[in-house]
């Protein structure tokens, strides 16, 4: 931490609570915030992993409390487990959380098991994975469950660090294949959620691989 973080982490909650107003009241279609600290190993209690807030768990909660959702989704494709939104989400069943992380790795969360009320879904990659494995469990489990949720709205924990030049993980992600699920993630939202959908940054570590996989995702955001 630094004296500029207390000021960074409101900043970024705010921004994310931000877009949820923006989205929600249709002055943008969708929109991906470009924040740190992250957010996702925040729990409701606990600062932890880089993060001091849980900027998406709080927009989320933030968006069903002004805007009356019933059914919000978090899709989250950081390498890591996002224990804090589970944690924040484990027995609310109208917020799905699906995950898709290393394992083992940190935060040691994760495993399939932990299924909360039916709305978690957790999907380990092992180390060396490419982007082959991540489309065939995406398209297997995490997509269909979205599907079958039917999300009002749908947040994204955009961590790109399953890439594969990233330095604190092992996944062997390339900019498609975020390009890929951004696409797969844009055509759910269109058929249940009237395309609404909010990105915040999570992890990304490399700074080149990490600039040239945000760019991806959010001109694929943009429809370019
Ligand atoms: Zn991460």
């Amino acid at each position: 931490m630094s004296s500029g973080s207390e000021k960074a982490a409101f900043r970024a909650v705010g921004a994310v609570c931000d877009a949820v107003d923006k989205v929600m009241t249709g002055r943008a279609d969708n929109a991906f915030c470009a924040i740190r600290p992250p957010g996702h190993h925040a729990e409701p209690g606990l600062a932890m992993g880089f993060c001091l807030f849980n900027n998406v768990a709080i927009a989320a909660s933030y968006a069903r409390r002004h805007y009356h959702l019933e059914r919000i989704a978090i899709v989250d494709f950081d390498v890591h487990h996002g224990n804090g939104t589970q944690a924040a989400f484990y027995n609310q069943p109208n917020v799905l959380y699906a995950s898709s992380h290393q394992m083992p790795h940190y935060p040691g969360t994760g495993y399939p098991t932990e299924t909360g009320a039916g709305n978690i879904i957790n999907v380990p990659l092992a180390a060396g994975e490419t982007g082959i494995a991540f489309r065939q469990k995406y398209s297997a489990i995490i997509l269909p469950a979205l599907r079958k949720f039917k999300p009002e709205l749908l947040l994204i924990s955009a961590g790109f660090d399953a890439h594969k030049d990233d330095p604190l993980a092992s996944i062997m992600l390339v900019e498609e294949d975020f390009r890929w699920i951004t696409q797969e993630l844009m055509c759910c939202a269109e058929s249940y959620c009237e395309s609404r959908i909010i990105s915040a940054l999570e992890g990304g570590y490399n700074l080149d691989a990490l600039a040239a996989s945000v760019a991806v995702h959010v001109k694929t955001l943009m429809g370019l």
